[in-house]
């Protein structure tokens, strides 16, 4: 098991341009949690499959092979070999990918691979469930939020088109694995701090929890 920084918060929080810069700077491998979901969420719906189709759902689930590929320090994954990148943000993955993400049937699917890439990389993987369920013995957790106004604010200099209250309202309310700050993670709130002291404060933290990285070298 190598290290993992785990990063969670709410949608548009700023967790993956954080964790992306931190990867680069410490030479680890960065995980976006949320491209798998949305990953199998546009596998399914492309094979006409809604949250709510419950035997064609769990076929799918059980048939569905998540793969990974090192693209850079990223992380990005395939379904059935397919890579999903050009669908990750269509309006129907956003509207659906809540609602698959609430199934604990989904949920355990996904959790495996996740967990999976700990075996193989020093990680810093961002989501909503990583220092409370996914990576909970990691030592390095973070929780980043900001003021909803702030993150809508984000998403939209983004370009991207997204239901972030909707989702943050389906994501916190679950039963399984909801979002919420993991016991012992350094909370964050970014609305009036710049993209460098985020990043900053976090390698401060990461230095005096005495943060060590291990390469594969097998
Ligand atoms: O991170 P992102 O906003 O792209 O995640 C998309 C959705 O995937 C979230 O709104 C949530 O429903 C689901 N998700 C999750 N657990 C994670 C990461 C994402 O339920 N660890």
């Amino acid at each position: 098991m190598f290290p993992v920084i785990a990063i969670d918060g709410p949608a548009a929080s700023g967790k993956s341009t954080v964790a992306q810069k931190i990867a680069a700077h410490l030479g680890i491998t960065f995980v976006s949690s949320g491209e798998l979901y949305r990953a199998v969420t546009w596998a399914a719906l492309k094979a006409d499959i809604l949250p709510e189709n419950g035997e064609k759902l769990d076929a799918f689930l059980r048939s569905a092979q998540i793969s990974t590929q090192k693209l850079g320090d990223k992380v990005i994954f395939l379904i059935h070999g397919e890579g999903a990148t050009q669908h990750l943000y269509d309006l129907e993955v956003n509207k659906n990918v809540s609602l698959f993400s609430q199934l604990p049937k989904f949920r355990a699917v996904l959790l495996e691979a996740l967990r999976d890439l700990g075996n193989r990389f020093s990680l810093i993987m961002e989501g909503r469930d990583i220092g409370s369920v996914v990576f909970p013995a990691t030592p390095y957790k973070f929780y980043l939020d900001a003021s909803e106004k702030e993150r809508e604010r984000r998403r939209a200099a983004q370009g991207i088109a997204d239901t972030i209250t909707d989702r943050d309202q389906l994501d916190s309310t679950r039963k399984v694995a909801p979002l919420k700050i993991p016991p012992g993670a350094c909370t964050l709130n970014t609305t009036e701090m710049s993209l460098d002291e985020v990043v900053r404060k976090v390698l401060e933290e990461l230095k005096n929890k005495h943060f060590v990285i291990q390469h594969f070298t097998a």
